[in-house]
């Protein structure tokens, strides 16, 4: 891979500042660091063709990562708030392939979901929403008449795939280590553990966040955001790029509504406003409203 050589050279550059930075845990870090990307360049040789793929993701989340690694070893201390000019905020280069290959992987899980016949939800949402009890209950419906299958990514447990399992669904854990979202790539393999052919639907649970999971197509037929009452009602407006490509959103916690003083009625203007096409369901797991409704929008009901 291309990506290989850039990465010792940038690597070996990087020794510099964390000289100066005198810390032992950093450059120990950026030592191990600058030893495996060595061999990066002899494994990139022995790639097999079906494996390529797969390469192409790691080797721009590699970039990715040296980029912030970089950014972070020799750019200047801020102070106070930095407001970022449009363009700025990242190496739009990078970002761009890097999405672009994430593309290319969904276009091939998205060809396999649809030669099987399974109906696939990604589901996302930020921590605490409510998007695994959501699942869960579900799963409970669904099981009763379909075969029900579920990824659920989390930075490091399982906690949330074992207890939607019990729920009657077959569930594979991604860890995804650092990320803060799922790409289409960790679910392709995780797609190889699973026995698509005997499966309805599948969920897909994302990781806790409402910022980059949108940018990562995995695939799926319906994207469903879970947005809990009990994260204010300024939610839509101030994740605009999460609501965007939402087909369906979920107000979930809604007994609760009127305790945290939300207002239920703005949240769904504002997701209006901003994209008509979603429908938007209120829903609560405790009590069991909504949850016909939001089968039906997902259309899997
Ligand atoms: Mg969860
Ligand atoms: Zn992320």
């Amino acid at each position: 891979m291309s990506a290989a050589r850039p990465m010792v050279e940038r690597i070996d550059k990087l020794r510099h500042p964390v000289a100066i930075m005198k810390d032992d845990e950093l450059g120990e870090v950026l030592g191990s660091l600058r030893e495996k990307s060595k061999s990066l360049e002899d494994l990139a040789q022995r790639v097999q063709d079906g494996r390529k793929p797969d390469v192409l993701a790691a080797g721009r989340l590699l970039e990715r990562s040296l980029f912030h690694l970089e950014r972070a070893a020799t750019g200047p201390a801020e102070t106070g708030p930095v407001k970022a000019e449009v363009g700025e905020m990242l190496d739009i280069e990078i970002e761009e392939d890097l999405l672009e290959a994430n593309r290319q992987i969904a276009r091939v899980n998205r060809e396999a979901f649809e030669k099987f016949g399974v109906r696939t939800v990604d589901v996302m949402g930020a921590i605490g929403s409510g998007k695994t009890s959501l699942i869960g209950a579900m799963v409970e419906v669904l099981s009763k008449n379909f075969s029900v299958g579920m990824l659920g990514g989390d930075v490091a447990t399982s906690i949330d795939a074992d207890r939607v399992r019990q729920s009657g669904a077959k569930t594979i854990q991604i860890n995804t280590g650092k990320e803060c979202h799922l790409d289409a790539n960790l679910v392709r393999r995780a797609l190889d553990q699973l026995d698509l052919s005997g499966l309805d639907i599948l969920f897909v649970e994302n990781v806790g966040n409402l910022i980059c999971p949108s940018e990562f197509d995995l695939g799926c037929e319906k994207r469903l955001v879970v947005v809990s009452v009990t994260e204010g009602d300024s939610m839509v407006v101030k994740h605009p790029i999460m609501f965007l490509d939402a087909d369906v959103v979920a107000i979930n916690k809604i007994d609760m509504a009127e305790s945290f003083g939300t207002d239920v009625g703005k949240l769904e203007s504002d997701l209006e406003s901003m994209n008509p096409r979603a429908v938007a369901v209120r829903t609560s797991v405790r009590t069991g409203r909504g949850l016909d409704e939001l089968l039906g929008a997902l259309s899997l009901g």
